[in-house]
C-alpha cells in the first residue's frame, strides 16, 4: 500500500484530495442477487462496512446481476432490505453489472488485441466463440491478509472463459473489471472464492491494474462443521427480522462470527464495533453458528432498550399475538413491562411469556400443566394457598413472600411443592419473572381467582394450551 509522505517533509500543504486518493479505503459488497440474503453473504457486508467506517473509507454495493435468468429483482430487494435494516448504509449509489456489459466487453477485447486471450469454439451454443483468457505459465500468487501468501501452479489452472459464445461476459471477467473501475482496495470476500482469485490475479496483471489487497473470510458453518444451510435452522437475513431480532443484536452476533476485538469483549454497540474492527482480528478458522448465543444477545440488547423503545414493540408484539394490553390501565402496563424487559430475549416471545398477565382466560405449557399440576396432592396444596392469600391484609411482593414460606415451614412442605404449582396456576407457564413481584402485580383477587380455575382444570383434567 502507498504510504502518504510525512508532514513535515512536504514543502507544500498536503493536498487534501489527493491524501484522499491515496489513503482512502474502497470495498465494498457484491452479492448476486439470485435468492434469499444468507447469513454468510451479509457476515461479508458487515465485515466489508466495519472495515469501511474503521479507516474512514468508503463502503460500496455492487449488485452482480449478470446472470440473467437467475438474477430476480425480488433478490436485488432482498438485499437493498436486509441492508437498510441492519444500517449497512452505503457512499455511493449502487453499481448494477448488467449496466456495465460494454465495458466489459471492451476490456476482453483488448485482451484479444493483446494476445492475452483467444477465441475458441467451446460448443456450447453453437452460435459462435467464446472469448478465453490465457492463464500465464510460471505460478499465480497473492497475499491474503489473513492466510498469507497463497501460491498455484499455473499447470494447475486452465485457461479462463471470460466471455461466453453467446456474448454475455462471465462473473471473473466482470468482477475484476468493475473492481477495478470502482477503485477497490480491499476485495473482502468468502474463502470459497480463493480458487477465483488465482485467477482474478492474472487478469489484474494481463489489464495492467494494480492488485487489490485480498481478504478471504472463513466459512461459517453447523455445529457439525459442515457449511451453515437453511437445513440447520434459520439461515436467511430475512427469518432473523421476522423472528423479531433486533437489528442492532443481528449486527453485533455476526461481526463476532470470525472476529473478535479480543478481551472477552462480546456486546458492542455499532460504534463501539467500528472503533474495534480490524482485519487482523478475524480468525482465519470456520466460525460456528449458535442460535443460543444470538439469543443470549439479543436479551442484552433488549434489556438496554430505552424503556420506551421497548415498551411500544412489547405493546405491539402483544397486540399482534392478540392481546389487549390495555385492561388493566397504563401503571398495570408499565409495571409489566418493567418486570418483563429484563427478561425478554425476543419480541416473538412476548405472547407467549406475557400474555397471562392481561387476560383470564389464558393457556397452559402441556409440560408445565403436567409436571406442577396434574399430580397427586396438588390441588389440596392450592386451596390451603388460596385461603392464605385471601387472608393477606396487603398483596405486596414482601407480604406475598414471607406467607408463603411461612406456611411451608409450618406444614413442614418444601417451598418448590409451593411455588411451583402456584407459578404455573397463576400464568400457565414454567418459567418467568420473580413469583412473588409476579403475584404481586397480579392482584389478590385475580390470583385467587386463577389458582381456583387451576384446581377446576386439574380436576377436569384438560388444560387450554397457550397458542
Ligand atoms: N457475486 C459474488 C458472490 O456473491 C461476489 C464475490 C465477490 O465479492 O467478489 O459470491
Amino acid at each position: 500500500m502507498l504510504i502518504a509522505p510525512k508532514q513535515a517533509e512536504l514543502a507544500i500543504p498536503p493536498d487534501p484530495f489527493l491524501e484522499r486518493n491515496v489513503m482512502s479505503v474502497r470495498v465494498r459488497f457484491a452479492p448476486s442477487p439470485t435468492g434469499q440474503v444468507h447469513i454468510g453473504n451479509i457476515r461479508t457486508a458487515i465485515f466489508n462496512y466495519l472495515f469501511a467506517r474503521h479507516e474512514n473509507g468508503e463502503f460500496l454495493l455492487r449488485v452482480e446481476d449478470t446472470d440473467r435468468e437467475r438474477s430476480t429483482d425480488a433478490a436485488v430487494k432482498g438485499v437493498l432490505d436486509a441492508m437498510a435494516w441492519l444500517g449497512l448504509d452505503v457512499d455511493e449509489e449502487p453499481m448494477y453489472q448488467s449496466t456495465r456489459t460494454d465495458a466489459h466487453l471492451a476490456v476482453a477485447q483488448d485482451l484479444l488485441d493483446r494476445g492475452l486471450a483467444y477465441k475458441a469454439d467451446k460448443g456450447d451454443t453453437g452460435k459462435g466463440e467464446a472469448i478465453i483468457f490465457r492463464i500465464p505459465e510460471g505460478s499465480l500468487r497473492f497475499t491474503d491478509v489473513l492466510k498469507g501468501e497463497l501460491t498455484k501452479s499455473a499447470e494447475d489452472v486452465p485457461d479462463l472463459v471470460i466471455v461466453r459464445s453467446n456474448g454475455a461476459p462471465v462473473f471473473h471477467l466482470a468482477n475484476v473489471v468493475d473492481d477495478i473501475e470502482m477503485g477497490i482496495t480491499h476485495v473482502i470476500r468468502g474463502d470459497d472464492h480463493i480458487e477465483n482469485t488465482y485467477r482474478h490475479v492474472a487478469l489484474y496483471d494481463a489489464i495492467g491494474a494494480p492488485v487489490p489487497s485480498f481478504c478471504h473470510l472463513p466459512m461459517i458453518v453447523n455445529q457439525h462443521g459442515k457449511p451453515y444451510s437453511k437445513r440447520d435452522g434459520s439461515a436467511f437475513v430475512g427469518e432473523f427480522r421476522d423472528t423479531g431480532f433486533l437489528p442492532d443484536a443481528f449486527l453485533n452476533y455476526l461481526s463476532l462470527l470470525g472476529w473478535s476485538p479480543g478481551d472477552d469483549l462480546e456486546v458492542m454497540d455499532r460504534q463501539r464495533l467500528i472503533d474495534l474492527f480490524s482485519l487482523e482480528r478475524i480468525r482465519s478458522s470456520a466460525s460456528q453458528m449458535d442460535m443460543k448465543k444470538l439469543m443470549w444477545m439479543n436479551g442484552e440488547f433488549m434489556r438496554a432498550l430505552p424503556r420506551e423503545m421497548f415498551s411500544t414493540g412489547f405493546e405491539q408484539s402483544l397486540s399482534d399475538a392478540g392481546f389487549d394490553s390495555e385492561v388493566h390501565g397504563d401503571a398495570y402496563k408499565a409495571s409489566v413491562v418493567a418486570l418483563m424487559q429484563e427478561r425478554t430475549k425476543l419480541w416473538a416471545d412476548i405472547g407467549r411469556d406475557s400474555g397471562f398477565f392481561f387476560t383470564e382466560a389464558f393457556g397452559f405449557d402441556p409440560k408445565a400443566a403436567r409436571k406442577r399440576l396434574q399430580k397427586d396432592g396438588v390441588t389440596e396444596v392450592l386451596v390451603a394457598l388460596r385461603e392464605l392469600l385471601l387472608g393477606l391484609q396487603d398483596f405486596s411482593d414482601v407480604t406475598v413472600e414471607t406467607a408463603v414460606r411461612g406456611y411451608g415451614e409450618a406444614n413442614d412442605i418444601p417451598v418448590g411443592s409451593l411455588v411451583n404449582p402456584l407459578r404455573v396456576a397463576c400464568s400457565g407457564l414454567g418459567h418467568g419473572p420473580g413469583l412473588f413481584e409476579m403475584l404481586s402485580l397480579l392482584g389478590q383477587d385475580r390470583v385467587c381467582a386463577r389458582i381456583e380455575r387451576a384446581c377446576a382444570l386439574i380436576l377436569t383434567g384438560t388444560f387450554p394450551e397457550i397458542p
